[in-house]
């Protein structure tokens, strides 16, 4: 009859709430989040929900029903500001404590900002909330004119909505190519080529400068050579940093996030810390990572709630992401680390290809671009770790079934 506390009613906090209940944990559990909402989905506010093609209800990630059928205890638009170890207590803003016996800390990652003159004018806008992104939708629509700062997935996936929506837009991207952080080269060129064909600008190498402005609002991006393009809107997409404060200063172990072991456990036993704010170990990769995605929170709000349960953990998974740009379903498994060399199978010119990442004869990852075969198998291969035959993954007529044999 453990009572648990979840700080963080996100994709993270929220699941391990559902997964604790699924594994019949029969105590207390708590959820503090500070916004105002019923933990939701993220990634359609950029997609989906940004184009208008979904509601603002079906982003909840269950209905409020749910929490009051299952007894779990909501403390919404409330915010943890310390913990106390030694009593087991998390204080809150408003005064109030809740102690627990098992925490769980799932505050995920909050947008990074651009450090430059203009950056807090109206209309430089980032995009991690749901409160964020009915900003940015009011903001676009038929000839607006954005900027988005940053050529990452969500940068490329704003201006593609963007773009659905009658707006212009460009990226300005510091390095000489999108995604360069995130993506192989092929997948860069791909994604720049398929923009630029619907109508998107580009900035790469850029520096930005500045954001000018006019009565307070932005009105132009300035360059390092002194360049303006003007706009009137921009969106700041330049990575995101963990929250990791509230354990950095309970004196939890902390790195590129809240470091945790395998079941999502801190060096504290009882308090636990998944989903974006956390510093994983990969097995698979034998690293330490910090992963921003949803099945990521889904896997560590797993292993939490096993392990406050006292049940086996869940087997681990191969890390996966996805994005949607346009027409196109891109899939991401597992990690490039150390890959030697690249097989690019199926026809890029035809926006149906996958691009596996191989270390020797070993595959690290796939990027699969409308290619759902190659992404599920690919997958597969990824978590058996044995070796696969490369001449055949490189000849399309041969399916991915047949690679997989
Ligand atoms: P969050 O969902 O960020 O939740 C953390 C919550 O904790 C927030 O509500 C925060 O306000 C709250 N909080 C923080 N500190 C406190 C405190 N002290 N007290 C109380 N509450 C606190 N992933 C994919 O896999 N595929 C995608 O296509 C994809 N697209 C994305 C698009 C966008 C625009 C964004 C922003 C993210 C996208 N992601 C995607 C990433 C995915 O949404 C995150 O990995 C996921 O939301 C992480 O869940 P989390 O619970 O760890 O963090």
């Amino acid at each position: 009859n453990a009572r648990v506390v979840i700080v963080g009613a996100g994709h993270a906090g929220g699941s391990a709430a559902a997964f604790l209940r699924q594994y019949g944990h029969t105590g207390p559990i708590v959820l503090i989040g500070d916004e105002p909402l019923l933990p939701y989905q993220r990634p359609p506010l950029s997609k989906a929900w940004l184009k208008g093609e979904a509601t603002a209800d079906s982003l909840a990630l269950k209905p409020a029903s749910w929490y009051a059928e299952n007894q779990v205890s909501l403390r919404l638009s409330g915010q943890a500001v310390r913990i106390d170890r030694t009593t087991q207590v998390v204080h809150l803003a408003s005064g109030e404590t809740c102690a627990y016996d098992a925490l769980i800390l799932a505050t995920g990652a909050r947008a990074r900002k651009l450090p430059i003159p203009g950056a807090d004018l109206a209309g430089v806008m980032a995009l991690r909330t749901a409160a964020d992104a009915e900003d940015l939708k009011a903001a676009l629509g038929p000839d607006k004119r954005l900027a988005v700062v940053g050529g990452g997935y969500v940068g490329l996936e704003v201006a593609a909505s963007a773009r659905v929506l009658g707006s212009h837009a460009m990226i300005i991207e510091r390095e000489a190519r999108v995604l360069a952080r995130v993506a192989c080269p092929v997948l860069s060129t791909f994604f720049q080529d398929y923009h630029a064909a619907r109508g998107v600008a580009f900035e790469l190498a850029a520096a930005v400068e500045a954001f000018e402005g006019r009565d307070g609002h932005v009105s132009g991006v300035r360059f390092a050579d002194g360049r303006v393009v003007a706009c009137d809107v921009a969106l700041v997409g330049v990575g995101a940093i963990p929250n990791d404060e509230l354990a950095r200063e309970a004196g939890l172990d902390c790195a590129n996030g809240v470091v945790v072991d395998a079941e999502a456990r801190t060096i504290d036993r009882r308090i636990f810390a998944i989903g974006d704010v956390s510093d994983r170990p990969l097995p698979l990769y034998d690293r330490r990572v910090r992963l921003e995605s949803v099945p990521n929170a889904l896997e560590q709000a797993k292993q939490a709630a096993a392990a406050i349960v006292g049940r086996p953990g869940p087997a681990p998974e191969v890390p996966w992401f996805w994005s949607d740009q346009y027409d196109l379903k891109l899939q991401i498994a597992g990690l490039p680390f150390d890959a030697d060399q690249i097989i690019v199978r199926g026809d890029v010119a035809a926006a149906k290809f996958a691009v596996f990442h191989l270390k020797g004869d070993c595959l690290q990852a796939v990027e699969a671009v409308n290619a759902p075969p190659e992404f599920m198998v690919g997958k597969q291969l990824i978590g058996k770790r044995t070796p696969i035959a490369v001449a055949k993954l490189s000849n399309p007529a041969i399916s991915m079934k047949d690679v997989a044999a």
